[in-house]
């Protein structure tokens, strides 16, 4: 088998010509300074982004050209990688914009954000350095935008992921609110937190995958009940849920936790062998705000967990309220 050799052909005038028109395509401006800090180099795209010539620049310093960047990051860069001979790059969070560049052909208005790199090299004798100027405004724009996708999901992690209905943190953050206003207005609010009767049975009967489905159909179904705007319909975890629900008392929400029993049992959800009932079923537990007694939401959910408690205790698929003067107040 024979071996090319590949030689390097000898430069032509044809390839400087190629690295001319390279340097004028290249989408980011590239400066060439010399060790006085004169421009030696100005490619195209430094042109038409700041307006300003190659032949009007060439020779001049950098820093008259552009005096806003004396004292700046920019100039010490330029120093230290003269005088140390390593590349620096520019942190793009100190200043964003530290060129005044613009969108080609537009020299005015809002500057492009810029990342800059100043690289030092020597040809012959004489020492250069190279300024590399990218814009990044739409890496910048991506960035921006992720962050308002971030906020976006930030908004969606109110809502649980299985059943599609409000999650705990949302059930916290709305009863902390209506308990405020209750507190504020004197006004009413109750708490219903209910829980699947036999629901670990369903799941060894049915399996797990059934079993996330009854949780939807019931939850839908549960927050399908409540009507009024401001009401709460949450999934509390695992299998129980819970009900927000402002300017109600407690016999109003009695009844509303008897409708909600009620229309789960109506849906007729076969239940496992070994429950007691043939068809799905909840046990509710209710507590209503008391200024001064039932008035955190450690206390009012304490209150009705234990009515839930009791309402396992009495045969399940039924409501117990709780009555104040249970309260050791
Ligand atoms: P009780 O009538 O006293 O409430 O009995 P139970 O069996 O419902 O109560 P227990 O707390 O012992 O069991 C709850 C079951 O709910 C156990 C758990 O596997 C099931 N579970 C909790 N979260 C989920 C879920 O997201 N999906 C499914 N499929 N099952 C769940
Ligand atoms: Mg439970
Ligand atoms: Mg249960």
């Amino acid at each position: 088998m024979s071996e090319t050799v590949h030689a390097t052909p000898p430069a032509t005038a044809g390839h400087a010509h190629l690295s001319t028109r390279a340097l004028a395509l290249a989408d980011l401006g590239l400066i060439v300074l010399d060790a006085g800090q004169r421009i030696v180099l100005w490619n195209q795209w430094m042109a038409s982004h700041s307006g300003q010539s190659a032949h009007r620049v060439l020779g001049g310093d950098l820093f008259d050209v552009f005096p806003e960047l004396r004292g700046q990051r920019l100039e010490q860069a330029v120093h230290s990688a003269m005088q140390s001979k390593t590349p620096q790059q520019l942190s793009p969070g100190l200043n964003r914009s530290p060129f005044p560049l613009f969108p080609a052909g537009t020299w005015g208005g809002e500057r492009i954000e810029q990342a800059v790199s100043v690289t030092p090299f020597t040809e012959g004798k004489e020492r250069y350095c190279l300024i590399q100027v990218s814009d990044i405004s739409s890496t910048v724009g991506r960035e921006r935008q992720l962050r308002g996708q971030a906020e976006a999901l930030r908004a969606q992690s109110y809502v649980d992921g299985l059943t599609g209905i409000a999650n705990r943190r949302h059930f916290d953050v709305a009863l902390d609110r209506e308990l405020r206003r209750a507190q504020r207005n004197g006004g009413q609010l109750s708490l219903l937190l209910m829980d699947i009767d036999s629901f670990k049975a369903y799941n060894d009967h049915f399996g797990h995958q059934q079993g996330d489905a009854c949780l939807t159909l019931v939850a839908e179904a549960f927050a399908a009940m409540l009507q009024r705007p401001a009401d709460l319909a949450a999934r509390y975890g695992g299998e129980e849920f819970g009900a927000v629900l402002p300017d109600t008392g407690p016999e109003q929400a009695a009844l509303v936790a008897e409708t909600i029993r009620a229309r789960i049992a109506a849906l007729e959800v076969t239940h496992a062998p070994a429950a007691k009932r043939p068809y799905v079923t909840m046990s509710i537990g209710v507590a209503s705000f008391a200024k001064d007694r039932l008035c955190t939401a450690e206390t009012m959910l304490a209150a009705a967990d234990n009515c839930l408690y009791a309402a396992k205790h009495a045969g399940r698929d039924c409501v117990i309220v709780h009555k104040l003067e249970e309260t050791n107040a």
